[in-house]
């Protein structure tokens, strides 16, 4: 069920250190299927924190590149993922993971700093019954629901800047990162979403998110 691959690995460590939540990371490895993105977030965090921290020594061998490149790869995991080297430039980093996981411990999680919560509480059971109950409260009876939401245009300011991170960390890897090979914030939602009001109410949902269209 985790999405994620060996060849997703630097992207993901590069975003998890910088703060940015499981399904944001999801996105930008271009996790175009929905069942992910719908476990718990809880769940989502662990499976990713375990996935960051197997096999670290052994992803240099497993990277086909000729020896220029595996010194260029082997400085940058350093940088990451430097937890086996202190006395390396990556201390900083591991304190943020670190961090991040200690605060998911002991209340809710970090508010991730590409999408600004709403793939995180705002997309979760919890809230979409809060929105149900008001739905419910109104009274109307109904046979569909379009639900709308208008994200803040700050969001695709900071969508475009992790879409440049990541773009440069695969360009590292000589890889490259188009504007379509990231699944939009909206659909995201939208995949999320849906199932649970359709669950909660009983109808069929149709969706649309205003605003943001980064790139
Ligand atoms: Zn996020
Ligand atoms: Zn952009």
């Amino acid at each position: 069920m985790f999405p994620l691959t060996e060849g997703n690995k630097h992207v993901a460590q590069l975003l998890f250190s910088t703060g940015t939540c499981p399904r944001c990371i999801f996105r930008f490895c271009g996790v175009d299927f929905h069942a992910p993105y719908k476990l718990s977030y809880e769940e989502l965090f662990n499976e990713l924190q375990k996935f960051l921290k197997t096999e670290k020594g052994e992803l240099i061998l497993e990277v086909p590149n000729p020896p220029p490149k595996k010194i260029r790869l082997h400085e940058l995991e350093d940088g990451i993922d430097g937890t086996d080297n202190q006395s390396q430039n990556g201390e900083g980093r591991v304190s943020i993971i670190e961090g991040g996981s200690i605060a998911f411990k002991s209340s809710s999680p970090n508010v991730c700093n590409v999408c600004l919560g709403i793939l995180q509480e705002f997309c979760e059971k919890e809230f979409i019954k809060k929105v149900c109950q008001k739905v419910e409260a109104s009274g109307f009876e109904f046979t569909n629901l379009v639900f709308s939401v208008s994200f803040p245009p700050q969001l695709s300011v900071r969508e475009h800047a992790a879409w440049l991170l990541v773009k440069q960390e695969m360009g590292k890897q000589s890889l490259s990162l188009g504007r379509n090979d990231i699944v939009q914030l909206k659909e995201a939602y939208k995949w999320i979403t849906h199932p649970l009001f359709s669950e909660e109410l009983g109808v069929p949902i149709d969706g649309k998110v205003l605003g943001h269209q980064h790139c």
